[in-house]
């Protein structure tokens, strides 16, 4: 089966089913964001998952460019993803947060512009907003007039697609069902792996043409502000280490190629140079239909990222089954 390496999406714009996810630890130098961009770029990703959230969006932009003035790609190939940060969610606040994210990119549109999360915070310039008890102040929006505002953008040309992150079926219902939509999302990006392997959402997402794009395919980058690193190493375990030796392939490999057999999108961070080559030796190998199965069979509905700061917010997601 040889694997396409787009997915067209709802809106008829096209999407690589490979990305590089730009998210980093703390401590960890921006500049690396520029050279992990550059050089994923070099060896033929033409996907760059980033957002207004991980600070160093002008860093990733200053790749693009550098790419871009020297002729390896055309602006037109590369598709380049941010997303909304749930302090911007109030309507009049998405152009101004997406044009924020534009100047620092300095580009003059991005591909496709995603609310990162469905619950939303208190506006203003911090990240993460606490009361004097170290506690989040949320806000309350309703996400459909959000999605109105991401419509608006798509229209003024700032993106050629939108979408949702991190949201549950019933999330995504409510933004389909939205009376007056314009546009339905072309995606829900949502953390994916064999530990977690969300086949009803997925299943939910193909019935209703949404992508499902995969965060933390490779079992997260374990940082301990969020995730609790006590949890299983994903690439440390055994099945997939079994079935990645048997095609002399490495497990992470094997992850990634899982999802795409599936018509998953996948996005996989690496800023080091021999596994982001690595990362994107995953067309020239087949997963057979055994493999997968044992693959499938290795969910245990694990999740590394609970994003534990929307804890009590009424839109957080994982209430619900899927
Ligand atoms: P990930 O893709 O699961 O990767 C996790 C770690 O695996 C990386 O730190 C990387 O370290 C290591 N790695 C990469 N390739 C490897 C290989 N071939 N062999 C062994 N180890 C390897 O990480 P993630 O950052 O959680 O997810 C990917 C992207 O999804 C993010 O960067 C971000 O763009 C997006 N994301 C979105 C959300 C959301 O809420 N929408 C949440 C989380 C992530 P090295 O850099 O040292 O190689």
């Amino acid at each position: 089966m040889a694997l396409s390496r787009c997915v067209k999406l709802n809106d008829g714009h096209l999407m690589p089913v490979l990305g590089l996810g730009t998210l980093v630890s703390e401590g960890v130098p921006k500049s690396k964001a520029t050279e992990a961009t550059r050089v994923a770029i070099e060896v033929g990703y033409r996907h760059i998952d980033a957002a207004y959230f991980y600070e160093n969006e002008e860093e990733v932009g200053n790749a693009l460019r550098e790419k871009i003035a020297d002729g390896t790609v055309k602006r037109e190939e590369l598709f380049y993803t941010t997303k909304l940060w749930a302090t911007f969610f109030r309507p009049e606040l998405v152009r101004p947060a997406l044009e924020r994210s534009l100047k620092k990119l300095r580009l003059d549109y991005v591909d496709l512009f995603i609310i990162h999360v469905p619950f939303m915070m208190k506006p203003g310039e911090e990240l993460l907003p606490k009361d004097a008890n170290g506690k989040i102040i949320f806000d309350t929006v309703d996400l459909r007039d959000t999605w109105a505002a991401l419509e608006k953008c798509k229209d003024a040309g700032l993106t050629k697609s939108i979408g949702v992150s991190n949201f549950n079926h019933k999330q995504l219902e409510m933004i389909l069902n939205k009376p007056g939509l314009k546009y339905k999302p072309v995606c829900n990006q949502v953390e994916c792996h064999p530990y977690l392997n969300q086949s009803k959402l997925l299943e939910f997402c193909k019935s209703k043409d949404i992508v499902l794009v995969a965060y933390s395919a490779l079992g997260s980058q374990r940082n301990s502000n969020w995730v609790d690193d006590s949890n299983p190493y994903l690439l440390e375990d055994p099945v997939l280490n079994a079935i990645a030796k048997k095609h002399n392939r490495s497990p992470a490999q094997v992850a990634l190629r899982y999802q795409l057999q599936r018509g998953v999108v996948v996005l996989a961070k690496s800023f080091n140079e021999q596994r982001i080559k690595e990362n994107f030796q995953v067309f020239d190998f087949e997963l057979p239909p055994e493999d997968m199965k044992t693959i499938d069979g290795l969910n245990r509905n694990l999740r590394y990222f609970k994003l534990l700061f929307g804890v009590g917010h009424p839109c957080y997601p994982y209430s619900e089954e899927y």
